[in-house]
C-alpha cells in the first residue's frame, strides 16, 4: 500500500514538472538596484532638501519607502558580504575592507539558482573573490572600487575595456543584458550595481555644471564641536575641513581620462577653481567652499544615477516586465553630507546606520507607502527566496520581508537591532564599536584598543545625537533596559565574547 502511495507521487510530482515546464514560469523578478554610500538625505522621496531624484522617486510612488533600514556594519564590502549571505559579519566572515569574501559559502543567489533563476550582477562587486563572482551565469563586474571613467571590467571572469562614463556604462550593460542576453523563459535576479557616489564623487560629463548657479543648504552640525560626546567623536579623522584632499576637491585633474574627456573636465573646473584660489579663503569661509564643492560633485553623480535609473525603468514598462519585477533601489550603507563636519560613514549614528530602501512590486507594495519598522539588508537574502519560492535553509539571521510588502507586519517583529563595527585602527580612525538601537533609544559602546567608552542618545529629544545620556540618573531605567537588550542580541546572533576583528587585523 505504501509503495502504491508512493508511486503515485513520484507520478503526480513528474506530472506536475512536465505541466510546469511546458507552462511559463510566473515566478517573479527581481531587480536589484543598488549604489554605494547614497544618503537617503539627497533622495526627494525621503524628504531631501538639497536636489531631487524623479526616478528614484518614481519607485517609491509605485511601492514601499522604509523609513528605518539600518545596516548592521556600515562600510562598503561587509555590507555586500551582509546581502549575499543573510549573516552578520561574524558568520560570514568580512569584517572589514579588505577582508575577501569566501565565496564559497552558502549565498542567496545560489540557492536562487538551484530553483531555476536565471542570476545575473553588472557593475560594482567589491568583495574580493575569485573572479568570476560565485553564484551568478552572467557577471560584469568592476575591478576593486573601479574609476569613475573609462573602466576596466570582468565578464565572466575575462578583462574587457569601456570607453565612457561609468554610471552609464553599467546601465547599459544591464540594459543589454536585460533586453538580449538572458533566457526569457526563466525568471530573474539582476543585480545592477553603481560605483556612485562613492569618493572622490567624480560627475558625469552631462552634470558637470550642474546646481553651479545655487547655494545648496548646509547641515545644522556642519560645525559641530563634538562636546557632550567621548573620545571617538574628536579623534576621528573624516571632516570636510581637514580630511579632504586636492584630489576629492578637484583641485586636481583626473588622470585616467581620453584627451576629450579631460578638455570637458577642464573647461567645467578650470574656473570654478580660479575663482576659488583667487579668493583666498580661510577658516569657516574656506570650510564652507569645501562643503559645496564636495555636496555639488556628490549630487551631481546622484543626478546621472538617477538619470539612469529613469531609463531602466522606462525598458521595465516598455517590455511589459514591470508587471512581474519586485523593483528594490537600496544603497550599502547611509553618508554624512556635511552633518558633524563629516563626509564618509562607519558610525552607529544615525545618517550612516541608515540606508535609503525603497520597494515596489506590482500589485503587492501600496503605492505611495512608508514604513517604519526596523528592517536590514540583512533580510534581503531571505526575502528574496520567499519571493522565489525557494527553501528556507535555517541558518539566515534576517527575515522574510514579504508579510511587511503585503502591508501585514508580522506580531513578532524585531524591535530592536544589533549593530557592530570592526574596522580600527583603519580609515577616518573612527573606533570599533556595538550597540542596540529600537529606534527611538540608542546605546553603544566603543572599545579597543584604548577606549572603552558608552553612549547613549534619545532621539525623540535628540534627533542629531549631540548630547550623550550615558550615565544620566534620569535615563537610569532605559539604559538598563537597553544594556539587557544588548545581552540578549549578542547571545542570540552568537557575537563571540573575543572580538573577531582582533583575528584579522592587519590582513
Ligand atoms: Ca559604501
Amino acid at each position: 500500500m505504501k509503495r502504491a502511495i508512493n508511486t503515485f507521487i513520484v507520478a503526480t510530482t513528474l506530472l506536475i514538472c512536465f505541466n510546469s515546464a511546458a507552462w511559463a514560469d510566473e515566478r517573479p523578478n527581481i531587480l536589484f538596484i543598488f549604489t554605494d554610500d547614497h544618503a537617503s538625505q539627497s533622495i526627494s522621496a525621503y524628504g531631501s532638501k538639497i536636489n531631487t531624484t524623479p526616478n528614484i522617486d518614481r519607485i517609491a510612488r509605485e511601492g514601499v519607502l522604509f523609513r528605518r533600514c539600518y545596516v548592521t556594519n556600515s562600510i562598503c564590502g561587509p555590507m555586500r558580504a551582509v546581502i549575499q549571505t543573510g549573516k552578520y559579519s561574524h558568520l560570514n566572515g568580512f569584517l572589514i575592507n579588505g577582508n575577501k569574501f569566501d565565496g564559497t559559502q552558502q549565498t542567496f543567489p545560489k540557492l536562487l539558482q538551484k530553483v531555476g533563476y536565471q542570476t545575473a550582477v553588472v557593475g560594482k562587486w567589491h568583495l574580493g573573490t575569485h573572479m568570476p563572482p560565485q553564484g551568478y551565469d552572467y557577471s560584469e563586474v568592476l575591478i576593486g572600487q573601479g574609476p569613475y571613467y573609462n573602466p576596466p571590467m570582468l565578464k565572466n571572469g575575462e578583462r574587457t575595456k569601456h570607453t565612457g562614463y561609468t554610471t552609464d556604462i553599467i546601465t547599459d550593460l544591464a540594459l543589454a543584458w536585460l533586453k538580449d542576453s538572458r533566457d526569457p523563459d526563466k525568471p530573474f535576479m539582476l543585480m545592477y550595481q553603481h560605483k556612485a557616489p562613492h569618493r572622490n564623487w567624480q560627475p558625469g560629463p552631462k552634470h558637470l555644471n550642474l546646481y553651479d548657479d545655487v547655494e545648496i543648504p548646509e547641515p545644522d552640525t556642519l560645525f559641530d564641536d563634538y562636546s557632550d560626546r567621548g573620545t571617538p567623536a574628536h579623534t576621528q579623522d573624516m571632516t570636510i575641513s581637514k580630511t579632504m584632499t586636492p584630489n576629492d576637491l578637484k583641485l586636481v585633474p583626473p588622470r585616467n581620462f581620453t584627451p576629450e574627456q579631460l578638455e570637458t573636465w577642464n573647461a567645467a573646473y578650470g574656473p570654478k577653481n580660479k575663482e576659488f584660489e583667487e579668493a583666498n579663503l580661510t577658516g569657516k569661509e574656506l570650510v564652507r567652499w569645501k562643503y559645496q564643492r564636495y555636496i555639488k560633485d556628490y549630487l551631481r553623480c546622484i543626478a546621472s544615477v538617477d538619470d539612469n535609473i529613469g531609463r531602466v525603468l522606462d525598458y521595465l514598462d516598455e517590455s511589459g516586465l514591470a508587471k512581474n519585477t519586485v523593483v528594490i533601489y537600496c544603497s550599502d550603507q547611509g553618508f554624512y553630507l556635511g552633518e558633524h563636519g563629516w563626509f564618509d560613514k562607519r558610525w552607529m549614528y544615525e545618517e550612516s546606520l541608515k540606508t535609503p530602501f525603497i520597494v515596489k512590486w506590482s500589485g503587492v507594495t501600496k503605492p505611495g507607502s512608508s514604513n517604519d519598522d526596523i528592517v536590514s539588508p540583512l533580510d534581503f537574502a531571505q526575502t528574496f527566496l520567499e519571493i522565489a519560492g525557494a527553501e528556507d535553509p535555517g541558518d539566515l539571521q534576517g527575515h522574510s520581508l514579504v508579510p511587511i510588502l503585503k502591508g501585514k507586519t508580522p506580531d513578532d517583529w524585531r524591535t530592536v537591532f544589533y549593530y557592530h563595527y570592526y574596522e580600527f585602527p583603519g580609515p577616518h580612525a573612527v573606533r570599533r564599536h556595538y550597540g542596540v538601537t529600537d529606534g527611538r533609544n540608542k546605546l553603544v559602546r566603543f572599545y579597543e584598543p584604548d577606549v572603552d567608552e558608552w553612549e547613549m542618545y534619545d532621539l525623540a529629544s535628540d534627533p542629531q545625537e549631540l548630547k550623550s545620556v550615558y550615565g544620566k540618573p534620569e535615563f537610569a531605567d532605559i539604559q538598563n533596559r537597553m544594556l539587557a537588550e544588548l545581552d540578549r542580541l549578542r547571545q542570540e546572533l552568537k557575537v563571540p565574547e573575543i572580538d573577531p576583528a582582533a583575528s584579522i587585523r592587519g590582513k
